[in-house]
């Protein structure tokens, strides 16, 4: 499991269940387990902390811009 968090203010986002070891490019909605601090607002998933743009919520995905999250934690082997 990840914990997204801001990269500019550190708030932490979301818990995401990440399967296979590479890059965080989009997060699929049914493998976020839990939202921290963030908020949405039209197509965007804001950090609630600074407003910094997260990412973009599509349909089945959220794809993440990849300057504005870090994360700490393990990915699931596929
Ligand atoms: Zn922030």
């Amino acid at each position: 499991m990840l914990t997204i968090k801001c990269a500019r203010c550190k708030t932490k986002i979301m818990k995401y269940k990440k399967i296979g070891r590479g890059n965080v490019l989009r997060c699929y909605k049914d493998r976020i387990t839990r939202l921290y601090d963030a908020e949405i607002a039209d197509n965007l998933l804001q950090c609630g902390g600074c407003g910094n743009t997260i990412g973009e919520i599509e349909e089945k995905q959220v794809s993440m811009n990849q300057d504005a999250f870090t994360y700490s934690g393990h990915k699931i082997r596929k």
